[in-house]
């Protein structure tokens, strides 16, 4: 189905007064483009920087859609999930955030779910918000560098948002690969890249391992998924429990789920899903269906946290608790304002240096940020935010797009 056509079926389902028709029709018309792929391009590279401007035909199609979705979820949002209005706080212990057949966040309060999806079909903020100079590294330059590390240990490469490219000794990780030009469940519209990724897919070399945080678009993205699925066939795939099925229909053979503090070995190192204060939803009726986590990675006698899309929370005492302070953390720094809108699904540079503190973490580098408009705040603001947050412990990396460095130990 076209993207138009796609559009058309919706129209159709107003101008018809058939908006009661079943809910797993209308997510198929939604989604679509998740099962094919349709849609959403690979970043081409035309451009370091895109250029920002309006485009009244897609303000327009985003309004009309959000009007489309914001009706269609109110028929069906479900139940409050994981609320403190439950009448009790859910621990870490046993099956606690299992409820029925969906999730929910232990111990800490969501307090607007299926929000923080929403917003991926529209870009509002991407007219406010501009790329520092200097933020994102020449193609030549970011291959030359990967290509210079191999000297070191280990490394690590910002592609850019939640995406980095990792090396231990000999084995190379991917954590949320996106490569698209957008993230959105109703492409082509939805939130455009400001940048282009560091390295392009086939600037990677064969890649070891995937780890997935959960299922929402900037972090999940299929099309990024079956071109890697073609170039790396074997590559063994980690995510929260019930994320297996796209993984498998981008490709990949070897894809293994975890619930939270379930530990998975591959190629000698050890791959623990923890938990993390967020949701997850990729269509309309599927909020909370799968699991979202942080994972904790031990390779090579390094511990390195990667905590994937989360808010504050007091998962993180429970996750040093049971398994230790981690040397490395990768944390979440933007997508924090407006609060009233954030708060509950991503924390402040703030929060995020205060917990790799708890977690005991001598290194901190900073994901989700400076690479797509998702909220409302500046990419300056992000960074500076956080480095002045940091005060040096943990020690704060902050990388170009496109940067390697030698891994932090
Ligand atoms: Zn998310
Ligand atoms: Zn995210």
């Amino acid at each position: 189905m076209s993207k138009f056509a796609q559009f058309g079926f919706i129209s159709r389902q107003f101008g018809n007064n058939q908006l009661r028709a079943p809910l797993k029709q209308i997510n198929a018309a939604l989604t679509i483009n998740v099962a094919t792929g349709h849609g959403w391009d690979i970043w081409d590279g035309a451009s370091e920087v895109v250029g920002i401007s309006d485009n009244n035909q897609s303000a327009l199609f985003a309004v009309l859609c959000l009007l489309t979705t914001l009706l269609l979820s109110a028929c069906a949002t479900p139940h409050k999930v994981g609320s403190q209005d439950d009448g009790h706080r859910v621990g870490f212990t046993g099956k606690a955030h299992h409820i029925g057949d969906r999730f929910r966040n232990a111990g800490d309060y969501t307090p607007s779910p299926g929000g923080s999806w929403l917003k991926l079909a529209f870009d509002p903020y991407r007219k406010h918000v501009t790329v520092p100079k200097g933020h994102v590294l020449s193609h030549e330059a970011a291959v030359t560098g990967l290509r210079k590390s191999a000297t070191k240990s280990a490394s690590i490469t910002w592609i850019g948002h939640s995406t980095y490219l990792m090396r231990i000794g000999k084995r190379w990780l991917l954590t949320d690969p996106v490569f698209s030009s957008r993230v959105s469940p109703v492409p082509p519209f939805g939130p455009k890249r400001l940048v282009r990724p560091g390295l392009k897919l086939q600037d990677l070399p064969k890649i070891d391992v995937i780890i997935l945080s959960h299922n929402h678009f900037d972090h999940t993205d299929f099309p990024s998924l079956i071109q890697l699925a073609k170039l790396n066939p074997n590559a063994q795939v980690f995510v929260p429990l019930k994320n297996a099925g796209v993984v498998k229909r981008a490709g990949f053979r070897n894809v293994t789920e975890a619930d939270w503090f379930e530990t998975h070995r591959f190629a000698g190192m050890r791959f623990t899903a923890v938990p993390a204060v967020h949701s997850s939803r990729r269509g309309i009726a599927d909020l909370n269906k799968s699991l979202w986590s942080g994972w904790s990675i031990l390779a090579a006698s390094r511990k390195i946290y990667f905590a994937g899309d989360t808010a504050k929370g007091s998962f993180i005492h429970e996750i040093r608790r049971r398994l230790g302070a981690h040397e490395l953390a990768l944390m979440p720094i933007g997508a924090y304002s407006p609060p009233e809108l954030e708060k509950g699904h991503h924390a402040t540079p703030e929060e995020s240096v205060e917990m790799a503190r708890q977690l005991g973490a001598r290194h901190i580098i900073p994901t989700h940020w400076g690479t797509f408009a998702l909220s409302k705040e500046p990419i300056s603001e992000q960074r500076n935010r956080f480095i002045h947050a940091s005060k040096h412990h943990p020690k704060p990396h902050v990388l170009r797009i496109g940067q390697t460095i030698a891994m932090p130990h």
